[in-house]
């Protein structure tokens, strides 16, 4: 199986239901933030107090839980409709989860995207329902009707029919079966997003006196910010779109090499014309594993005369775990495997494991370049 590429700095992972959860450094900022509001203003009833700090930390983990678990929602609905689920990553502005290629099936996109949405509503039901069989206190006040209040913020912001929010991705999937183009629906949905990105960020700076009486200055920060972000990420959907368009004919085949399969103690000179032919020779254990690839400069370095006392292994490097990626594999999902990773080459291999050709990264990268220019 082909690994990931190394963790950002900073980013803590672990493994969640079987998912790969990568918390981003970001996130601890917001909880950062939290905490840097909610003490002074929780202090404002009855002073600072290890346990409002406590409460506000218990807090601050709650809404992390809640956005996990939003993004476990559509991760496990995924994986339960037979869909390989990549990662899980929560960040500054919450979470998302990455899949494996993508959903062509209308109703498994909307079931993934709602789930996610709808966890937060169920969440914020069960603490309210806690929370109004309790006395007043500051973890009834401050910590259940807290994450209930930001379940219930996190839901409905999700659910707006707007791209790249949760409801757009549902509402993309209605616009896609309805009009039978995965084009159009994509563009309603990502103009639906900017509309209302830039709505809310324009309306956050004309009315901030109203918003700031209301909700504070923080209020109006996150209307603006919030707004300008999904604007942002709406335009981003539109620039998505019209590469997905060029990812679903993209095909390694014919920027592949041809490549033949060497022992790492064989002779240079057995190999040397299919090199100079412009094949590639990739090195397999007795094992069969695939463990190195002759490099060319270190190949040419070789006089033709010493070609038969040099061995394959003496002019190869290692080729990495994420070399190898199945030959069946084309489109969207051989393009994001070559593109995502480092290899400086490719393993197209076929079903038994062996190697059908060799694709250059830096090939592929040029040839995308190009494609994706103006
Ligand atoms: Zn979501």
């Amino acid at each position: 199986m082909p690994t990931r590429p190394p963790l950002k700095r900073g980013t803590v992972a672990f493994h969640c239901f079987g998912f790969l959860v990568k918390v981003e450094p970001t996130t601890w900022l917001v909880l950062a933030v939290i905490l840097l509001l909610m003490v002074p203003s929780g202090a404002g009833l009855s002073g600072v107090s290890a346990t409002l700090v406590f409460a506000v930390v218990i807090y601050g983990l709650g809404i992390l839980v809640s956005v996990l678990l939003h993004e476990l929602a559509h991760a496990v609905t995924a994986r339960a409709l037979g869909h390989r689920v990549t990662e899980i990553a929560l960040h500054f502005w919450g979470g998302h989860t990455q899949f494996h290629g993508e959903s062509r099936t209308w109703w498994h996109r909307i079931a993934i995207s709602l789930c996610g949405p709808l966890t937060n509503v169920a969440l914020a039901v069960v603490t309210y329902l806690v929370a109004a069989g309790l006395e007043p206190s500051i973890w009834r006040g401050l910590v259940l009707l807290g994450w209930c209040y930001i379940n219930a913020v996190m839901a409905a912001i999700n659910l707006l029919p707007v791209s790249p929010l949760d409801g757009g991705h549902a509402l993309t999937a209605v616009l896609e079966k309805v009009t039978g183009s995965e084009r159009l629906a994509n563009r309603i949905a990502a103009t639906l997003g900017l509309l209302l990105g830039a709505g809310l960020a324009v309306v956050g700076v004309i009315f901030q006196d109203a918003i700031s009486t209301r909700f504070g200055t923080t209020g109006v920060i996150w209307v603006v910010l919030g707004g300008a972000y999904l604007a942002f990420t709406a335009y981003q959907a539109f620039r998505h779109d019209a590469q997905l368009q060029r990812v679903r004919d993209f095909s390694w085949r014919p920027l592949a090499r041809p490549c033949v399969l060497g022992a790492p103690g064989a002779a240079l000179a057995e190999y040397a014309g299919d090199l100079l032919q412009g094949a590639r020779v990739v090195l397999a254990d007795d094992q069969g594993q695939l463990v190195g690839i002759v490099d060319d400069a270190a190949f040419r370095a070789v006089p033709a005369h010493a070609y038969g006392q040099v061995a394959l292994s003496a002019v190869s490097r290692q080729v990495g775990p994420a070399a190898a990626f199945p030959a069946a594999e084309d489109g969207t999902d051989a393009l994001a495997h070559i593109l995502e990773n480092t290899e400086r080459e490719y393993l197209a291999v076929d079903a038994a494991g062996l190697p059908v050709a060799v694709i250059d990264r830096a090939v592929v990268h040029a040839f995308w370049t190009q494609r994706t220019r103006g």
